[in-house]
């Protein structure tokens, strides 16, 4: 590349939502990490809410929680798994991130004398954004991804700054990859390109002329389809890729490089030719072809609340994943609404494992609740994040402690026995944005305890999300009756880690070990659960 020039690959969105401009976007990126470039990715989105925070995962997927905190739109934990790399939460940009820096800039005098307006002001802000992480971070190539679909009045001032980017910085620094659909309304139906050519148009209208297209299709797009497309969007054919249906979200890579697409960007960049990549693709591609090797299943039984999507727990689910690769197991994870389970509980005893991810609020807690107490009394292997965590102690006081009505007082605000209670720092706090217990914290492990074991350290680094934690009045009370806290913070301030040796496998952990888990490299108490899941 360039010395000191930033190059921007725009990815855009069209006909509707759900296409994968994610997977685009994290699979292109890969492909120029894998080419030796620095890259990293910004997803934009244009809704107004601050973050994602405060986002019911059911109808907007996993709120995925960054190294420095940000609650962000799960596309963030998408580009760390391909990548590989951490993010920071600054690359999860929001209209009301940026209107709030202008208002607060006008409240300065910053625009002293200016009427602030859509262009120049919030424009300038968005693009600021974008060029001070490429700067910050040195990269050679960032990849922003535009969520929403082109039409939507909320993306038209990010649409219009990445425009004037285009302008300003010049073609051979920006490409535009636009990401639309081809449906075939049967099977061996015809692949109809009307949206696609709609969509372009869209585009266009706006200023916006796509470099090249992404085109998701069920079956790979036929050349006839291609031709169509590439006449009506002036995108020539060899712009114009296929994105048909993959086994696995991990073959996009590849999909892609096999239709040059790396060698077509590269010399939109003015650069002809690649530097040696086979070690990098080596390494990818073993990666890759660990979870197309798998054979036996390892069932698994997720129980919660949030169960309806299952993009509401997307990186538990890929946690699950990534350590059943490592050992050459399938995983099969049954999502069972813990409201179900009441009267019902042995349905449990068909699963290996039993997880509890994290959650909110009293609905299905009673479920839970009862799940981490079966998990215990049947010896099933057991982990327990945050919220599992804590309801896992709130049972434990229950049954094995005989603390009566024991509980968090997040479900129970007067209970007799609040084992689980708000955070010190927390009980002041009004807003509920923002204000958890966030990001990533240092963990003391104690040694010769299963957190040892997996982590093989007395130092860990884990990230949070949380407002309630274990009330240390009931330690004593605990510790009597065999369940040990192997894993604290702030000088034993917060408990992190539960488990019960005696049991085959019983982890709770405060925080949450699913954004950690990379393809390849599975979060230590993921692979550890599986393993014993697989032997049970
Ligand atoms: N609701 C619990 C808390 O706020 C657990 C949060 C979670 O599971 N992420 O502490």
């Amino acid at each position: 590349m360039q010395a000191g020039s930033v190059k921007y690959i725009f990815v855009t969105g069209g006909v509707m939502s759900g296409l994968g401009k994610g997977v685009v976007s994290s699979s292109i990126a890969k492909l120029l990490q894998l080419s030796n470039q620095k890259v990293s990715c910004v997803k934009i989105d244009p809704y107004l809410n601050y973050d994602a925070g405060t986002m019911n995962p059911i109808a907007h997927g996993e709120v995925f929680v960054t190294e420095d905190g940000g609650e962000c739109d799960m596309d963030i934990g998408n580009y760390e798994r391909f990548l590989n790399q951490n993010i920071l939460k600054s690359h999860n940009i929001t209209t009301a991130q940026i209107y709030s820096s202008v208002i607060e800039a006008e409240r300065k005098g910053e625009y002293l004398g200016a009427c602030v307006q859509i262009i120049p002001h919030v424009t300038d802000a968005i693009k600021e954004r974008i060029r001070n992480i490429a700067k910050k971070e040195d990269l050679d190539v960032l990849v922003v991804e535009c969520g929403g679909t082109v039409g939507d009045i909320e993306s038209l001032p990010f649409l219009e700054a990445l425009r004037q980017m285009r302008s300003e910085d010049g073609p051979e620094n920006v490409v535009f990859v636009h990401v639309t659909l081809a449906p075939s309304l049967d099977v061996v139906g015809e692949q109809k390109t009307k949206p696609t050519q709609h969509s372009v148009q869209e585009l266009r209208r706006i200023g916006i002329q796509p470099d090249l297209l992404a085109v998701r299709c069920t079956h790979q797009l036929e050349m006839a389809a291609k031709k169509k497309i590439s006449l009506f969007s002036n995108v020539s054919v060899k712009d114009v890729f296929s994105c048909h249906d993959a086994e696995s979200i991990l073959t996009v890579p590849q999909m892609l490089y096999d239709q040059g697409i790396i060698d077509i960007i590269f010399k939109k960049f003015g650069k002809v030719g690649l530097v040696n990549t086979s070690a990098n693709w080596d390494k990818w591609n073993s990666i890759v072809n660990s979870f197309a090797v798998i054979n036996q299943t390892v069932k698994i039984a997720m129980v919660g609340k949030y169960v309806k999507l299952a993009d509401s727990y997307v990186s538990v689910n890929q946690a699950l994943k990534h350590a059943g690769a490592k050992i050459g197991k399938n995983i099969m994870i049954d999502w069972i609404d813990s409201e179900e389970l009441n009267g019902n509980i042995d349905k449990l005893s068909s699963y290996q494992g039993i997880l509890v991810p994290g959650g909110f609020g009293d609905r299905g807690s009673e479920g839970i609740i009862k799940t981490a107490n079966y998990a215990r009394e049947k010896n099933i292997p057991y982990l327990g994040i945050c919220f599992g965590f804590q309801l896992a102690a709130v049972a434990f006081g229950r049954y094995v402690c005989g603390l009566s009505n024991a509980n968090s007082t997040e479900i129970s605000p007067n209970t007799e026995n609040p084992v689980i209670d708000l955070l010190p720092e927390q009980k002041t706090i009004e807003n509920k944005g923002g204000s958890l217990r966030l990001g990533s914290n240092e963990i003391k492990v104690e040694d010769n305890t299963l957190a040892f074991k997996l982590y093989k350290s007395n130092t860990i680094l884990k990230r949070h999300r949380h407002r309630y934690e274990f009330n240390q009045k009931y330690l004593d009370a605990f510790t009597n009756k065999g369940m040990i806290f192997s894993g604290y913070s702030d000088n034993k301030k917060r408990m992190e880690i539960l488990e019960i040796p005696t049991h085959r496998f019983y982890l709770g952990v405060q925080f949450h070990p699913e954004f950690n888990s990379r393809p390849g490299f599975p979060e230590a108490s993921f692979e550890a659960f599986v393993n014993a899941a697989a032997h049970a």
